[in-house]
């Protein structure tokens, strides 16, 4: 498959997309939005951490003009593994997968069938402004996925006059009420990493075969590879906000408007002034370290919010940096906004990599299947020899 193209695509599209003005007090903008605005979520996402599919043929290796920023991130992590992790990840072919796997969920995007673009679409954001809609703060969304989507149908129930209307043409995929589900999306895949750690540690500590452990450790890398997307696309300010696309609503700053911002910060200004160098950056990765609150259920989940809530809050700063003309791309001053870019990567990167390493350090060892390798062992070693 190739991405050759869809950036030029999608930054058309964009232009495309008229001015909409907020109709409530939170200006949610999404029924004013040509194409649809689940859509141009996604495809943002494409695009901001995108390319990657161009990229990963050769890992380890930074610079080529269509470097990818997604790849970038999931090196990042690489590189803060503390040297008790599982060394099988740091193999060149793993390496390479890894990184690849950085844009696996935006090329299921590619894929027209409603029931993924569904599924997937609200994966990659999440609109944090739009919790008051359904009276909440960050720090008072539920755990899991399925009580938050009730509640924010309750909220739209109860209170229609918050939301703007839908147009059911605009929604084939039916994803316009939602307004994002990213961090859910970075938990759910966490526990399935520690679900293959668990798998992987009991076949290598209990009489799994090589056959077993290759296919557990390929599983560790496939989600390892997957979910780096998810924590890079919430490293960008503008997946975590209704600014997501140029300024709406009230704006006594005088922030850009323009359309074509997102596309512009996704990947126009490092292309412009030179994609990221993995080098530079790895050097200000840390060893990770285990991230959420020990003991406490939601821990990870809180961890993740207030990672989201952090890079929200940069929102006006991307835009003040615009408005100063440090995201320009040319001269001392255009130049000025790529340290702030480059940072988000590092904290993409950073975080993946505690991700990881807490997902590693808490997997417990999988009962169930250490049960069914000692009866197996147990079999064989009873079964008369022939
Ligand atoms: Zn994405």
């Amino acid at each position: 498959m190739s991405f050759g193209t869809q950036p030029i695509v999608i930054f058309l599209t964009i232009n495309d997309i008229p001015r909409h003005s907020a109709t409530i007090n939170i200006p949610t903008r999404k029924n004013n939005v040509t194409p649809p605005y689940r859509a141009l979520k996604n495809e943002s996402c494409a695009r901001f951490w995108g390319w990657c599919a161009l990229v990963f043929l050769g890992a380890g290796t930074a610079g080529a003009w269509d470097y990818s920023s997604h790849s970038v991130i999931n090196q990042l992590a690489l590189a803060s593994l503390p040297t008790n992790f599982p060394a099988f990840v740091l193999a060149p072919a793993q390496r390479e997968r890894i990184a690849f796997l950085s844009g696996e969920p935006d090329r299921w995007r590619s894929n027209p069938g409603l029931s993924l673009r569904n599924a997937n679409g609200p994966d990659h954001y999440i609109d944090l402004e739009e919790l008051k809609l359904c009276d909440l703060t960050p720090d008072q969304l539920p755990p899991l996925r399925y009580t938050f989507a009730a509640l924010f149908a309750q909220a739209r129930a109860a209170h229609p006059e918050r939301f703007e209307a839908i147009n059911p043409e605009m929604d084939q995929d039916q994803t316009r009420e939602l307004t994002g589900f990213l961090p859910w999306t970075i938990v759910e895949y966490t526990d399935k990493l520690e679900s293959c750690f668990s798998y992987l540690k009991t076949f290598e500590r209990a009489g799994g075969t090589p056959a077993e452990i290759a296919n557990a450790q390929a599983d560790v890398v496939y989600v390892m590879g997957v979910m780096g997307h998810f924590v890079g696309d919430g490293s960008q300010p503008l997946h975590t906000t209704i600014h997501f696309n140029g300024w709406v609503g009230d704006n006594p700053h005088g922030y850009t408007t323009n359309r074509t911002f997102h596309a512009w910060i996704d990947g126009g200004y490092f292309r412009k002034t030179g994609e990221p160098k993995l080098e530079t950056l790895a050097g200000k990765i840390h060893p990770a370290e285990s991230v959420g609150e020990e003991g406490r259920p939601d821990g990870l989940f809180r961890a993740v919010v207030a990672y989201l809530v952090d890079q929200n809050e940069l929102v006006e700063t991307l835009y003040q940096l615009e408005k100063e003309g440090k995201l320009f791309g040319e001269g001392e001053q255009g130049l000025a906004g790529r340290p702030f870019l480059e940072g988000q990567l590092i904290k993409g990167g950073q975080m993946l990599g505690n991700i990881w390493w807490t997902a590693w350090l808490h997997a417990p060892e999988d009962f169930y299947l250490r049960g069914q390798l000692e009866q197996r062992s147990a079999r064989n070693s009873s079964a008369p020899a022939k």
